[in-house]
């Protein structure tokens, strides 16, 4: 073992569960490493604003929030790796971690790898992921300046990216499945206040369509099972997340649908290994939340730590 790369602690993630834990522990003096994961400040940080971030009033953007978690770990000595975990030893302590470029040791984890946003799973879809579909409209919205897109989804982000939508596109139609949103009152008041949003309901996008680029989606109504063509240029889908826990299945206990399974102090089934965010909290989801689990993550593990000395 390479005692250099033999810690007392890791966190896996980089989103507000992974650099809360990060400050924290940091903050403790167990200098832990955090492995950022494919994407830096996590799903969050592909928000447009965050409103609901205590210390904000005017809201924060979530690259912008991302940065800050990020900065105030780093101020503590928390030092983030730009890897990725691969596979993970959890049958002995010291725990080993293989990443792309690295093996790691270490005695306690903080797992807080979150969610990806789930896929709709229709023809075309990956044809065109990157060529008018996208996940994030913070990342691709500015391609759409005078275009016409429609978003996919009904609860909180999709009403959320369609606000933010209606900054370039001309039109934003949001597709929902049902007659009802799931999103929360405030921006469904805002969205149908809002002249560049209309609602296309009880609608499911069946097949997206293009050359180079999108350039319709297949819609079917689903009372009336009656299809027809709608000629857009992109197709934003926020139809909720998907735990990415692929790494964990058959070391860690999960749920049915894949979360890790943790109890009050953010310990899973094996002692020593921690989890907080989205990839333990299929509930509740929120950026406080998350930070606030993992805190909690951070100071369960210096007791663990302190227990094994
Ligand atoms: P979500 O609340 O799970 O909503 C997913 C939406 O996609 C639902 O409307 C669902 O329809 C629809 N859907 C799911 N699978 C589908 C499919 N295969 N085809 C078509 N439609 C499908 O996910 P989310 O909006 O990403 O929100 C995740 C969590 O973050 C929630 O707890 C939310 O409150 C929170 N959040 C909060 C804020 C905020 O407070 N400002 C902002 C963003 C997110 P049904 O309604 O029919 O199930």
């Amino acid at each position: 073992m390479d005692a250099n790369n033999k810690r007392k602690l890791i966190i896996l993630g980089s989103g507000p569960a992974g650099l809360a834990a990060a400050l924290y522990a940091a903050r403790a003096e167990l200098k832990p490493i955090v492995l950022s994961g494919m994407f830096l400040h996590g799903q969050a940080a592909t928000t447009s604003i965050i409103e609901n971030y205590p210390g904000f009033p005017d809201g924060v953007g979530g690259e912008e929030l991302g940065q800050l978690f990020q900065k105030q770990a780093e101020h503590f000595g928390a030092e983030i790796i730009y890897d990725q975990a691969v596979s993970l030893d959890l049958a002995s302590n010291p725990f080993k971690i293989d990443t792309y470029a690295e093996s790691y040791y270490t005695d306690a984890i903080i797992i807080a790898t979150g969610a990806d946003p789930k896929k709709l799973n229709v023809p075309g879809e990956k044809d065109f992921t990157g060529r008018g579909v996208s996940y994030c409209a913070t990342c691709d919205g500015a391609f759409f300046k005078q275009k016409k897109v429609v978003v996919v989804g009904g609860g909180d982000s999709a009403l959320e990216e369609a606000l933010f939508l209606t900054r370039f596109a001309d039109s934003v139609t949001i597709i929902h499945r049902r007659d009802e949103l799931r999103a929360g009152p405030i921006l469904e008041k805002r969205a149908r206040n809002n002249a560049k949003i209309h609602f296309l309901w009880n609608s499911v996008v069946t097949e997206i369509i293009g050359e180079n680029f999108v350039n319709a989606v297949r819609i079917k109504n689903v009372k009336l099972q009656q299809e027809e063509l709608l000629p857009i240029d992109g197709v934003f889908i926020f139809i909720g997340n998907t735990p990415n826990s692929q790494l964990f299945e058959g070391k860690l206990v999960l749920d049915d649908k894949g979360y890790i399974k943790v109890d009050h102090l953010m310990q899973t089934s094996v002692p020593g290994v921690f989890a907080a965010g989205e990839i333990a909290d299929p509930h509740f989801r929120q950026v406080i939340t998350s930070a606030g689990m993992g805190a909690a993550a951070a100071i369960q593990s210096v007791h663990y730590l302190e227990s094994l000395e």
